[in-house]
C-alpha cells in the first residue's frame, strides 16, 4: 500500500531546481554541440509546451521512451537558465522576484519528471531504466547547484529577515519561509568545500536508491515461482489456476504455472495453498529477494545507509532519522521510538494468542490424522489463521470474493462513498489517451457539476510494473499556473483471463478505498502554490486521508451498495456481512506485528551514526540483530518488509518514515470515530474535511489542520480500539 507510497513531485520545483552555474568556464566544441541539441528539444520535445488535453493530461500517444533523456537535459537547461536569472536580478531581492519566479521555474522539468518518475513505477521499459540510472545522479546535481548556490540564497535569506514587514499573506509567507529551510536543510549554510563533499554524496545516493529499486523489480520477477504440477495448487479457485497458468504463458512457459511475488512478506497465495512445500518455497522466495542473486541489494544497502549517515553528519544532525524527522509533524526518533515502544508489546500479545490457537488447530488435526505435529512457520500462518477464521466466523474469502467485482467496487463503492460525502460524480473517459490499454480515466465533478480533475486508474499486475499500490500525480493543482490536478492510483490485481470477472479480496477491496483517499487529497487541492498542491505533506501526514477513506469500505450503507454478486447482482446476505464486519479486526496482532518490525527497521538503520553503519558483509547479522529486539521474541512474525526489498525506505522517501503509516492512522482513526459521532456519510462531514483538511495540502503546518477540524490534537484511544489492542498487553 503506499502513496503510494512515494512522495514523488510533491512540489512545483521541488527545487528540483535548478542551478547557479555562475561564471563556469566556456563550454567546449562537443558541449555546444550537446547545447545546441538540448535547445533544439526544448521546442521539439512532447514536453516543451503544456499539454493542450483537457486538464493537460499528458500527451502519452506522443511520448517515446527516447523521448525522455533529451527532456530531462532540455529541462534542466531551461531551469538552470531561469534560476541564474533570479540570482543575477540586479534588483533588490523581492518576493515575486525570487520566490514567486523560483516557483514559477522548471516547468518543463516538472512535465518530463512527473510523467517519466509515474511511468518508471508503473509501465517501466529497459530504456526507460537506462534513462533513470542515467539521469539519476545528474537530477541530484541539478537540484543541488540551486539549493547551494550562495548568491541565491542570500536573496533567500534578505527576505526572510525582512519577512515581518513584507505584507505577505500566510501562504505566502510560509512558501517564503518553506523555500529558506529547504535551502538550509539542502547544505546552503555549508562551507564551499563541504558543499562540494555533498554534492557527490547527493550523486552517489540517488544512483543507489535507483539502483535499488531496479534490483528489486528483476529479483522480484526472477523470484516469481514456476510449478509445474497442478496439483499442487490445490486450494486456489479455478479463475486463480488459470490467471497462474496465463502468467506462465506470458513467459513462454507453456504447460506450467506461474505465482507471481507481492511486494510484501507475506504472499496472500499463502493462506489458501495446501501444499506444505510449495508455502515453504514461496515464503522463501519471498524474504530472499534482493539478498543475493541478479538483483542483489546488499551492498546498496550498506552504501545507501552509510552516505545518509555521513550526509545527516556533515549537516550538523547525529543520524540521518533526525535529520528525516525534523521536517514530520513526529519530530525527533526519540517521539518515534516511544510510540513505536507502546504499540509493540500489546500488538504481540496479541499475535501470540493468535498463533497458539493455530498451533492447537495444527495439533489437532495431527492427532485425527494419526500424523505428527509441527510447530507452526511463518509459511504456515495465512493458512492456517484462514482456518481459524473459518472456525470463528464460518466463511472464507472464496465465499466473499463474488461479491467484490471490481468494477461494482471502484463505482458502487469508491466512487458512490466519494459522492455521498462530497457530491462527487465521475463520468469514463475513453477518448483520452492512455499510457497502457487498462488504464482508465474518469473526469470528476463537484457537486455543483463545476469541473475538478482527472483520475487515473490502473488496475493490473505487469512485468514492468513495481508491486504493491500508490497514487501519483500528473498535473499538481495551482492557482498561480491555473492548473487543474490530475492523479492516478495503482494497484496489483492478477489480471483475469479475458471475459472473466476481476473479482477482489477484502484486503484488496480496502486497498482501492485506501489510494483513492490520497487521489482525493491530491483531487481536493486548492492552494495557490504547487508547493503545496495536494498530498505534498510529509509522510507522517499523507497517509492520514488515505487510512481515514478506508472506512467508507465497511461502511454499512456503502457496504451494501457496492457487495453485489457478479453473476446475480444480488446483495451480499446480512448474515455474510454481518460475518465480514466481524472477522476485521482478527489478525490484527499479525498485521499491527509485522508493520511495527518493519517500522522499527526502518528506524534501526536510519538511527545509526555514521561509525555503527555495518560494512556489506554485516548487513543481514544487523538486520537479524535489529529484529532480535524489535520483533516478538520466538514467534513467526516476520517483518512486513526484509532490508532487501524494503523499497519504501530504500528507494521511495519514506526512509526513517515508515512508522508514517502508524502515526498517520491515530489521526485516521480519530476521524473516523468524529464522523461515526456526528452522522457519518453525510454531505456536511464531508465538506467540513474538504475545507479544513483536503483543500489545503501543505500550505499550513499539518497539526495546526488536523486541530482546525477536529477543535483538539488528536487521540490515540480509537486506533487503540479499532486494532484491538486496548488492555492486550500482558
Ligand atoms: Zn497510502
Amino acid at each position: 500500500m503506499q502513496v503510494s507510497t512515494r512522495r514523488i513531485s510533491v512540489c512545483g520545483l521541488m527545487l528540483t531546481a535548478a542551478a547557479g552555474l555562475m561564471g563556469c568556464d566556456m563550454p567546449t566544441k562537443a558541449e555546444k554541440a550537446t547545447a545546441a541539441a538540448t535547445a533544439a528539444y526544448a521546442t521539439s520535445s512532447p514536453f516543451a509546451q503544456i499539454s493542450s488535453l483537457p486538464y493537460n493530461l499528458p500527451p502519452f500517444g506522443k511520448i517515446k521512451d527516447s523521448d525522455y533523456k533529451p527532456s530531462f537535459e532540455a529541462g534542466m537547461a531551461q531551469q538552470r537558465q531561469e534560476v541564474n536569472a533570479i540570482a543575477a536580478n540586479p534588483a533588490a531581492p523581492t518576493f515575486d522576484n525570487t520566490i514567486v519566479a523560483l516557483e514559477r521555474s522548471g516547468q518543463m522539468l516538472t512535465r518530463v519528471r512527473d510523467v517519466f518518475f509515474n511511468l518508471i513505477s508503473s509501465n517501466t521499459s529497459p530504456v526507460m531504466d537506462q534513462t533513470q540510472q542515467d539521469m539519476a545522479p545528474k537530477l541530484a546535481e541539478h537540484e543541488d547547484a540551486i539549493f547551494l548556490d550562495p548568491i541565491l540564497f542570500a536573496r533567500i535569506e534578505t527576505l526572510y529577515q525582512q519577512r515581518a514587514s513584507l505584507g505577505l499573506d500566510p501562504e505566502s509567507l510560509r512558501l517564503l519561509e518553506r523555500y529558506r529551510t529547504d535551502f538550509v536543510r539542502a547544505g546552503a549554510r555549508l562551507s564551499p568545500a563541504d558543499k562540494d563533499q555533498l554534492r557527490k554524496m547527493n550523486q552517489q545516493i540517488s544512483l543507489l536508491t535507483t539502483q535499488f529499486q531496479q534490483n528489486l523489480l528483476k529479483a522480484s520477477n526472477d523470484g516469481a515461482i514456476v510449478v509445474d504440477n497442478v496439483a499442487d495448487l490445490d486450494g486456489l479457485s479455478k479463475e486463480e489456476i488459470a490467471a497462474a497458468a496465463q502468467a506462465a504463458e506470458t513467459r513462454k512457459l507453456d504447460g506450467k504455472w506461474l505465482i507471481p511475488l507481492q511486494n510484501t512478506t507475506d504472499q496472500p497465495v499463502l493462506a489458501q495453498l495446501k501444499n506444505r512445500a510449495l508455502r515453504e518455497r514461496i515464503y522463501k522466495a519471498s524474504i530472499s529477494r534482493g539478498d543475493g542473486g541478479a538483483g542483489d541489494n546488499v551492498g546498496n544497502v550498506a552504501q545507501i545507509v552509510k552516505l545518509r549517515a555521513q550526509r545527516a553528519a556533515l549537516l550538523g544532525y547525529p543520524n540521518h532519522a533526525a535529520y528525516v524527522l525534523e521536517e514530520e509533524t513526529a519530530g525527533t526518533p526519540a517521539a518515534v521510538n516511544k510510540m513505536l515502544a507502546q504499540l509493540a508489546p500489546p500488538a504481540a500479545a496479541n499475535a501470540r494468542k493468535e498463533a497458539a490457537a493455530m498451533q492447537q488447530l495444527i495439533d489437532r488435526q495431527a492427532k485425527a490424522k494419526h500424523g505428527k505435529p509441527f510447530k507452526l512457520q511463518p509459511w504456515d500462518w495465512g493458512f492456517y489463521s484462514e482456518q481459524v477464521r473459518k472456525a470463528r466466523y464460518n466463511f472464507d474469502e472464496s465465499q466473499i470474493k463474488p461479491y467484490f467485482e471490481l468494477n461494482n467496487v471502484l463505482q458502487d463503492g469508491v466512487f458512490y462513498a466519494a459522492h455521498e460525502l462530497y457530491g462527487l460524480t465521475f463520468k469514463e473517459r475513453t477518448d483520452l489517451p492512455v499510457y497502457q490499454q487498462d488504464v482508465r480515466v474518469f473526469e470528476v465533478f463537484n457537486a455543483d457539476g463545476s469541473a475538478l480533475g482527472l483520475f487515473l486508474f490502473d488496475p493490473f499486475a505487469r512485468d514492468n510494473k513495481q508491486g504493491g499500490a500508490w497514487m501519483n500525480s500528473y498535473v499538481a493543482q495551482s492557482r498561480l499556473f491555473g492548473t487543474k490536478p490530475v492523479v492516478s492510483n495503482n494497484i496489483n490485481i492478477a489480471k483475469p483471463p479475458a471475459g472473466k470477472p476481476v473479482l477482489l479480496s477484502f484486503d484488496e477491496v480496502n486497498t482501492m478505498f485506501h489510494e483513492f483517499g490520497h487521489g482525493l487529497h491530491g483531487l481536493f487541492s486548492n492552494v495557490e502554490y504547487p508547493m503545496f498542491s495536494g498530498a505534498s505533506v510529509p509522510p507522517d501526514f499523507v497517509e492520514y486521508p488515505s487510512q481515514f477513506n478506508e472506512m467508507w469500505s465497511h461502511n454499512p450503507k456503502v457496504l451494501a451498495h457496492y457487495a453485489k454478486h457478479y453473476e446475480t447482482g444480488k446483495p451480499m446476505p446480512q448474515a455474510l456481512v454481518n460475518k465480514v464486519l466481524a472477522a476485521r479486526k482478527f489478525n490484527a496482532g499479525y498485521d499491527t506485528s509485522e508493520y511495527l518490525s518493519a517500522a522499527m527497521l526502518d528506524q534501526s538503520w536510519h538511527q545509526l551514526s555514521v561509525n555503527q553503519t555495518p560494512d556489506v558483509t554485516d548487513v543481514m547479522a544487523f538486520e537479524a540483530k535489529a529484529l532480535g529486539t524489535a520483533n516478538a521474541k520466538g514467534y513467526v512474525v516476520p517483518p512486513r518488509y526484509h532490508t532487501t526489498y524494503f523499497s519504501h525506505v530504500f528507494a521511495n522517501g519514506y526512509s526513517a518514515g515508515y512508522y508514517a503509516y502508524i502515526w498517520s492512522d491515530v489521526l485516521a482513526k480519530d476521524t473516523e470515530y468524529w464522523m461515526n459521532t456526528h452522522g457519518g456519510l453525510k454531505r456536511a462531514n464531508g465538506d467540513l474535511l474538504r475545507a479544513k483538511v483536503l483543500s489545503r495540502g501543505f500550505s499550513e503546518d499539518p497539526s495546526a489542520l488536523f486541530k482546525d477540524f477536529y477543535g483538539r490534537g488528536p487521540d490515540v484511544g480509537p486506533l487503540l480500539d479499532a486494532r484491538g489492542l486496548t488492555g492486550a498487553a500482558k
